[in-house]
């Protein structure tokens, strides 16, 4: 009665390895849902892989990795001041800070005397970071800079000229691993801080799955769900597992929804025009349609006349997005 994501351990290994290979001085993130995995499993695979430094999102996220991975951990969101940071001494050692403004380090320092950080460049991005100027003013000891690029463009030529002044150790984001090459130089380290094209790298090496709960057949008219809609034809409505506490979430129609693109559909009075949406959920193929929005754990489909009827405990195929989806067990087969 799950949402099940299956990982083929060994082409996820043998990805991994080679990322890792061809990225060298990589940085693997793990932070949010874990890109699907959750952070304690990324961490040991970033141990097992054999990397220096993690980088996880918030500082809320230290807690998940800290006693699973035994580098350093670079946390992405910039300190802000207010900002706690871990007591413990052995922890604290092993924090590599992001700084965004000016002055935020010094202040930092005045805490905590031995602090580590990087200092944020600002990028065409414009999230987060410091302009040429601004970081000029922040001369003292570092342990490098940090930017963070856009995920299309030309990536290689930005870097180049952010960096072309900078000495010792640069992150980054989103550079393939020739350009990081052509970026270093006998007075600059690149390491290139890496999550989706890393652990989400080698799609065929997952399969997503629900289960079948319920099969109720239905005359046309018949009352089912929250909202006592009516069938608007006999067919089947399918109980399955996955709901919005998944990360399941009502999917717009895929495709254009220009004005006329709708106005078609509805003059062919499809399922879709009246509000019957297009589900992640595959049946031999073919997506299903939410016969109502999705409940918190279970979704409620729709399974037209004619296709093949499934039987309770049969898994669904799911397509979904791995950082927006928790699942309910995660095997490695
Ligand atoms: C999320 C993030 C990354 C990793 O991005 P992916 O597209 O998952 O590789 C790198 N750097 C920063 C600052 C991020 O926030």
């Amino acid at each position: 009665m799950t949402v099940r994501l299956e990982i083929d351990g060994d082409r996820w290994r043998t990805h991994l390895r080679r990322v890792a290979l061809t990225n060298p001085g990589l940085v693997p993130v793990a932070k949010g849902n874990g890109y699907g995995f959750g952070l304690a499993s990324l961490a040991r695979r970033a141990e097992w892989l054999g990397v220096d430094t993690i980088a996880v999102g918030t500082y809320t996220e230290i807690p998940e990795v800290i006693d699973r991975f035994s580098g350093d951990v670079l946390v992405l969101t910039p300190w802000t001041p207010g900002q706690s940071i871990p007591e413990d001494s052995k922890v604290a050692r092993r924090l590599i800070h992001t700084i965004a403004h000016p002055g935020d380090a010094q202040m930092l320092r005045d805490i905590h005397p031995r602090i580590r950080y990087v200092l944020e460049m600002a990028t065409s991005m414009r999230r987060h970071g410091m302009s040429a100027d601004e970081l000029r003013s922040e001369h003292h000891l570092q342990d490098g800079v940090t930017l963070h690029l856009p995920l299309v463009g030309d990536n290689l030529a930005e870097a180049r000229e952010l960096l072309a002044h900078h000495r010792g150790t640069a992150y980054v984001s989103h550079l393939s691993g020739p350009d990081v090459l052509e970026l270093s130089r006998d007075d600059l380290t690149i390491r290139p801080r890496i999550g989706t094209k890393l652990w989400l790298g080698d799609l065929a090496a997952f399969k997503v799955s629900a289960t079948v709960l319920e099969v109720h057949e239905v005359r046309r008219g018949d009352e089912f769900g929250y909202r006592r809609r009516h069938a608007p034809r006999p067919g089947r409505l399918l109980v399955v597992s996955g709901g919005t506490a998944h990360g399941i979430g009502l999917e717009a129609p895929a495709g254009d929804t220009s004005f006329m693109t709708r106005a078609k559909t509805a003059a062919k009075g499809t399922l879709e025009a009246t509000g019957w949406h297009r589900s992640p959920f595959v049946w031999d193929g073919e997506p299903l349609r939410f016969a109502e929005p999705p409940h918190m754990q279970a979704s409620l489909l729709w399974l037209p006349m004619g296709a093949r009827v499934p039987n309770r405990g049969d898994r669904l195929d799911l397509r979904i997005r791995y950082t927006t989806t928790t699942f309910d067990e995660t095997v490695i087969v």
